[in-house]
């Protein structure tokens, strides 16, 4: 299976995953049609399915225009944004089996906490995962409509998959959290060492996606609460106590206003 990025607006990513066998394709969170339709076209693949992430626009502003062009798509996202999904036609649930024909195979996995709906789209045999806005390269999504204790158990339940999976998230943020890492663990140099490859990848014009599971362990700060340095960071910024979920949120809080 390939996988093809597709920067749209300021700062998201699309993906193409074309199946190597039949030529056929789906899209996650085409934000918007243009750049998708176009790289469709270079491309000479058939596109038989829409992955949402989540409903918020710059993830699915772009699903009504590409219909068009392909009405018998399937356009899939959780039950719960039944309405908020323009042109949803397949309804979803935590540990649903999604069959797109070929190596288009994913599991969903719902990760409330960014959105109440959100999910993540998982392909084990492609070792590959596609996180939206809940987990980001080194970072997370804001908590628009769930709990710190959503967020934390989403982060978890994604970092906890196979340490070489791949995860594509939606946003290129990937340096901004290194940076605020770096201020919350400044000890820890595999921050320092990252934040010199993605610099590096970004001055290249590449992306910075599709980096490992591993790799979130080892500098992801929101899931790293265990960690010493860590827990007292959190605690000098607010935290009520040193449990996962109260050092977790006071991050998020730092975050935002960082
Ligand atoms: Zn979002």
């Amino acid at each position: 299976m390939q996988i093809v990025s597709i920067p749209c607006r300021a700062d998201n990513y699309a993906y193409l995953l074309i199946c190597d066998k039949t030529q056929r394709a789906v899209v996650v969170d085409p934000s918007e049609a243009e750049p998708v339709l176009k790289t469709i076209d270079t491309h000479g693949v058939k596109l038989v399915g829409i992955w949402n992430t989540h409903h918020h626009y710059d993830h699915v502003g772009g699903n009504k225009e590409v219909l068009e062009r392909v009405p018998e798509a399937q356009v899939i996202a959780h039950e719960s944004d039944r309405g908020r999904v323009p042109g949803q036609n397949v309804f979803v649930s935590d540990g649903e089996h999604i069959d797109a024909g070929g190596e288009l195979q994913a599991q969903v996995i719902f990760n409330p906490g960014h959105t109440s709906g959100a999910i993540s789209f998982y392909m084990p045999a492609q070792q590959a995962v596609f996180t939206g806005d809940t987990l980001f390269a080194s970072g997370c999504g804001r908590l628009f409509e769930g709990t710190p204790q959503q967020m934390f158990a989403s982060l978890t339940a994604l970092t906890s998959l196979p340490a070489d999976t791949r995860i594509y998230c939606g946003h290129e943020y990937t340096l901004s959290n290194l940076r605020f890492a770096a201020v919350v663990e400044p000890k820890n140099t595999e921050i320092q060492e990252r934040a010199q490859a993605v610099q590096a990848l970004r001055d290249a014009g590449e992306p910075s996606m599709g980096f490992r599971v591993a790799e979130e362990r080892a500098t992801n700060i929101f899931v790293r609460v265990g960690e010493p340095g860590v827990m007292a960071a959190a605690r000098a910024e607010g935290a009520e106590d040193d449990s996962p979920v109260a050092v977790f949120a006071a991050l998020r809080r730092w975050k935002d206003r960082f």
